[in-house]
């Protein structure tokens, strides 16, 4: 009989983030398939505070230290691990963000466990944990089926919607466990870098217009902006057009970027490069537009058009303002 499935809670500046609850939704299909129940585990200040936003779970595990104060791999590790050894999960599924990476190859290494990392989706087939796993932006899709338990999966962000892993009731158990931890870790949070001041978080933009290189010049990004302006969101683009100092560097989605998921993402003069896909393919709608209509960004998008980016980007924003005008009138 198998044992249960973990998502390991993520938290940041003292709030559960949203990949948390995609992992829980995503744990919630695995652990519905082996028939064995879904915990979460929350480790670091404030953790039954925070426990009760993690309904999905049937139990959460908290786990307070004063090592665990800052997010750090180390320390977080060595906890998930002594937990682990305690509890015995089949599956441990962590969050592959800038926060949590490490923390879930770390502990596997402690625990003698198999770590798979770039998950997409998990399932149970077989008898055994396979893991759909996206490697190199994308350019290679792999199943890998886990040797061993705890299986210790590292998950993409948008694995599944947040709103599926949330919960309106709070967890039927929420249970303190003492872990033991040394008090100085060797590799400490010295410093969280702010993005500059002034600008815009493009994550938590509900409306994204990106804009790539066939957007031909930086003159031509105002109308970007008139439209996202429009929508109520912001410009952001591929790393060519970050490159050229078009924009600034925090509003590059992709690999070596920022990943995104808006309701809203209009692809403007963007090839659809695997690098830049794996930033932005969470989104709710993608609407693409270019002037080759073999472009591989018409692969991933939900609705396209072939045209010149800038007069659609215009077209569009002329449509909105005219709505508004109407509305108004
Ligand atoms: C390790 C690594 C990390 C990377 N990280 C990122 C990343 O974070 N983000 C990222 O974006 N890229 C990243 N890249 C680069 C990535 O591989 C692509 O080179 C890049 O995404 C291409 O940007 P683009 O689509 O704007 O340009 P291009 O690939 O040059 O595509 C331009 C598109 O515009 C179309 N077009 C041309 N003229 C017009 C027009 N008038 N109107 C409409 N369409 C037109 C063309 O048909 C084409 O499809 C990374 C690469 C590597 C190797």
């Amino acid at each position: 009989m198998p044992g249960k499935v973990w998502v390991l809670a993520e938290v940041w500046r003292g709030e559960v983030t949203e990949i948390t609850y995609e992992a829980l939704a995503l744990g919630r299909d695995l652990a519905g398939q082996m028939g064995v129940p879904l915990e979460a585990v929350l480790l670091g200040r404030d953790g039954k505070t925070l426990a009760a936003s993690l309904g999905a779970a049937s139990r959460v595990l908290v786990a307070d230290h004063p090592a665990l104060a800052d997010a750090a791999p180390e320390p977080y590790a060595e906890a998930l691990a002594q937990l682990a050894r305690r509890e015995c999960p089949a599956a441990i599924l962590t969050p592959l963000t800038n926060v949590s990476l490490g923390i879930g190859t770390l502990a596997a290494a402690k625990l003698g466990a198999p770590a798979i990392n770039f998950c997409q989706d998990v399932r149970f087939e077989d008898r055994r944990i396979v893991a759909h796993c996206l490697l190199y932006g994308g350019k290679i899709e792999a199943d890998v089926a886990a040797a061993g338990e705890p299986a210790v999966l590292g998950i993409w962000p948008g694995a599944r919607p947040a709103e599926a892993g949330r919960s309106e009731q709070p967890p039927a158990v929420v249970e303190e466990l003492a872990v033991d931890l040394p008090a100085a870790a060797p590799v400490r949070l010295r410093e969280v870098i702010e993005p500059e001041a002034g600008e815009v978080d493009v994550t938590q933009q509900e409306a994204l217009v990106a804009v790539g290189r066939g957007i031909g010049s930086q003159d031509n990004i105002a109308v970007a902006t008139e439209l996202a302006d429009l929508l109520g969101g912001a410009v952001c683009g591929s790393r060519p057009v970050i490159d050229q100092g078009w924009l600034a560097l925090s509003r590059q989605v992709g690999k070596s970027g920022a990943t995104v998921k808006p309701k809203l993402y209009i692809a403007a003069g963007v090839s659809g490069a695997p690098e830049h896909v794996e930033g932005m393919r969470g989104a709710g709608t993608i609407v693409a537009i270019n002037t080759d209509p073999h472009a591989p960004i018409f692969g991933v998008a939900h609705l396209g058009i072939v045209g010149d980016a800038a007069e659609v980007l215009a077209a569009m924003a002329e449509a909105i303002r005219g709505r508004h005008g109407k509305a108004a009138a």
